[in-house]
């Protein structure tokens, strides 16, 4: 059998069984497809390291070329017909089990010799060269895998109809970065020659395009009616991949600023965009309101900072009873805070920040000697911008504006609001 030979027929016998157990996921448990997946990793490494066959354009192994490749291609095709969330398990039960497995043969070896039997070599050589390249392997295999889809996401604006040609590209860029992280490794410890990695590349390319190629047939004949998930932000994606919402949500319960009792300023990173998402997919506005204590570091000076401190936490309190239950106040900055109103219009939004201005100004003209007073700044997606960063900053835009024009008032688009009293005052 030719060397391309044996690799196309192995790539069709791996693809096709894994594919057949993917298409059977429903009926016989995702689990007989994950074992699947997952064993044939230490065949996969140990293939990498000491089976090459020559092709015209240099040495690769069937390993790297067919087995590892495939192992992307199917993870691919795994987050196109699933999901971040359910794609992300053997994405992170390889890594573990793997660096598991170094672990015990490690362990192994504090034993000492083991009994000698005629006939069987007990020699852990092979089997410590192999824990190396499987940590390494194994850490580009997750960084890879997260990036492919990262990638393959990225692309959807580009060439959102696609599908094949999108795996193909994301394929082709991630096995060749991956082709010279893993030859490097290789190379350091098995001395494996340069035309290796050249010849591996090589056959990477190839690999890729036969993937896409298979991953474009199965959706064709075996999945053709099932649509593509919507896009999701990418940031979204990166955080259901690695877990990092899960985190969150565990932060959600202790996510308040202790003073004041807004949600925190990573509580804002975390579901800012998402709120834009949700609502770009409602086809809503979501505005955002953006407010900073006039004169602040005065009343600090001239008062104290306790004084400073109930303030701050009084102008909260005013604000929240100006706005809706599920509008969420954060703690920007020192004695900056957002508010984020889903679903809420632009000139909603400048009237609540009016509502919160005079309340602010009205109350705590009663409470403190100092009368403080806020600023705001609104804008509104997607008018004002597309991104959430995007947004901050057109309403930090108005609310230095706000500033500028005197303090105690509402800059948004349409109409500047100015206060009843207009003087810029000093403590
Ligand atoms: P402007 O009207 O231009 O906003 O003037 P400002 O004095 O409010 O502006 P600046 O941003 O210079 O001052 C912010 C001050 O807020 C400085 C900092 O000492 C104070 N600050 C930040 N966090 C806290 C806090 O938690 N407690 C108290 N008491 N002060 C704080
Ligand atoms: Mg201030
Ligand atoms: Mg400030």
């Amino acid at each position: 059998m030719s060397g391309t030979a044996l690799l196309l027929t192995q790539a069709l016998l791996y693809f096709g069984v894994m594919a057949a157990l993917f298409r059977l996921r429903r009926l016989l448990g995702l689990g007989v497809f994950l074992c699947a997946l997952g064993v044939m990793h230490f065949l996969e490494t140990y293939l990498a390291a000491v089976f090459f066959i020559e092709l015209p354009f240099g040495l690769l192994s069937p390993g790297s070329t067919v087995l590892f490749s495939g192992k992307l291609a199917i993870i691919l095709l795994f987050y196109i017909r699933e999901d971040a969330e359910t794609v992300r398990q053997p994405i992170y039960g390889l890594l573990i089990g793997n660096f598991l497995m170094v672990a015990l043969v490690a362990t192994l070896q504090l034993y000492g010799p083991p009994v000698s039997l005629p006939g069987y070599n007990s020699d852990l050589t092979l089997i410590n060269q192999m824990g190396v390249l499987m940590i390494w392997g194994t850490t580009l295999l997750f960084v890879d895998a997260i990036a492919l889809i990262l990638i393959y996401e990225k692309l959807r604006s580009l060439l959102p109809t696609s599908v094949v040609l999108r795996s193909c590209i994301s394929l082709a860029l991630i096995l060749s970065f991956d082709q010279v992280a893993f030859f490097t490794g290789l190379h350091l410890v098995t001395g494996t020659p340069l035309s290796a990695l050249t010849g591996g590349w090589v056959a990477k390319m190839g690999a890729a395009v036969v993937y896409a190629a298979l991953i474009g047939l199965y959706l064709a004949l075996l999945e053709r009616n099932a649509a593509e998930p919507s896009a999701q932000p990418l940031s979204d994606t990166f955080s259901k991949l690695t877990y990092r919402h899960k985190y969150e949500e565990l932060l959600g319960r202790s996510g308040q600023d202790v003073l004041t009792g807004a949600l925190t300023r990573e509580r804002f990173e975390a579901l800012g965009q998402p709120t834009l998402a949700r609502s770009l997919a409602a086809g809503r506005k979501t505005s955002l309101v953006i407010f900073d204590i006039d004169h602040f570091k005065s009343i600090n000076d001239r008062y104290g900072h306790v004084v400073g401190d109930e303030v701050l936490r009084r102008v909260v309190d005013c604000a929240r009873a100006e706005i809706r239950g599920d509008d969420r106040v954060f703690r920007y900055g020192g004695e900056e805070f957002v508010v984020l109103c889903e679903n809420m219009t632009h000139d909603a939004a400048l009237a609540a920040a009016e509502r919160v201005r005079v309340a602010v100004s009205q109350t705590l003209a009663r409470e403190f000697e100092a009368e403080p007073t806020i600023s705001i700044g609104v804008a509104t997606f997607p008018d004002d911008a597309a991104s959430i960063r995007g947004l901050v900053a057109h309403a930090d835009a108005h609310l230095y504006e706000a500033k500028r024009q005197g303090r105690n008032r509402v800059v948004g688009n349409r109409l500047a609001r100015a206060a009843e009293v207009p003087q810029d005052r000093s403590p």
